[in-house]
């Protein structure tokens, strides 16, 4: 049976009633596949999210010996195959990390006009930063930390769209009138849902430009 991944569709939709459709046990305790998945499972650079299966803790993962579109969650207890199930997704954490997430978008899209090529990106919270090759000459940290902090501040202010499309076998997610990346996090709707965003840090090291942030999620 197909998995549908609503985290993919609504970042806000951190409830759902549906139906175990498959269930086992690993070295690490019972697991779950749940037909309509709300779980982000860490990757690209983000955390995964934590909820709950009925009133059991469980948190998502990808399991390395299924399809990579399978959404596994473990679970404090196991479920029969077709049990119709309450899950829930931690709202705040949902919201932090997607706020995290979507900021680390605007960073990079303005790091990179700058033509700096990106390396890896880490939304974690209260570590979040993006990684940058520094290139030849050393960039003028200063500089480059306030035009990125002000750019990135107007386009909050402006409140720019965010939106995602399948494209192909991609999924495409894009800032309005900045930048495009294939992407499989989770976002907010629209920039005006970011707040207290500010450069945490900003440092070259062998080779590396190292932009660190931090926001969070508007009340
Ligand atoms: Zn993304």
């Amino acid at each position: 049976m197909q998995q549908r991944h609503i985290y993919l569709e609504d970042t806000y939709h951190v409830s759902a009633d549906t139906q175990v459709i498959d269930a086992g046990l690993s070295e690490h305790g019972p697991w779950v596949t749940l037909e309509d998945n709300i779980f982000h499972p860490q990757g690209g650079g983000q955390p995964s999210d934590a909820g709950t299966v009925g009133e059991a803790a469980a948190r998502p993962f990808k399991a390395p010996d299924t399809d990579l579109h399978v959404v596994r969650l473990a679970c404090e207890k196991t479920f029969d195959v077709g049990a119709q199930v309450t899950a829930r997704v931690d709202p705040e954490l949902r919201r932090r990390h997607a706020a995290l997430h979507t900021c680390g978008h605007v960073v990079d899209g303005f790091v990179r006009e700058l033509g700096f090529r990106h390396r890896v990106s880490n939304h974690f919270p209260n570590q979040a930063r993006i990684e940058f090759d520094a290139g030849a000459d050393k960039p003028d940290l200063q500089k480059l930390a306030a035009v990125v902090e002000e750019r990135t501040r107007e386009m909050i202010a402006a409140d720019r769209k965010v939106y995602a499309e399948h494209r192909g076998d991609q999924r495409i997610v894009g800032i309005d009138g900045l930048h495009e990346d294939p992407c499989g996090g989770t976002h907010v709707a629209s920039l005006g849902q970011l707040a207290g965003f500010s450069l945490r840090s900003i440092k070259v090291k062998g080779g590396v430009l190292k932009v660190g942030y931090t926001v969070e999620h508007a009340e």
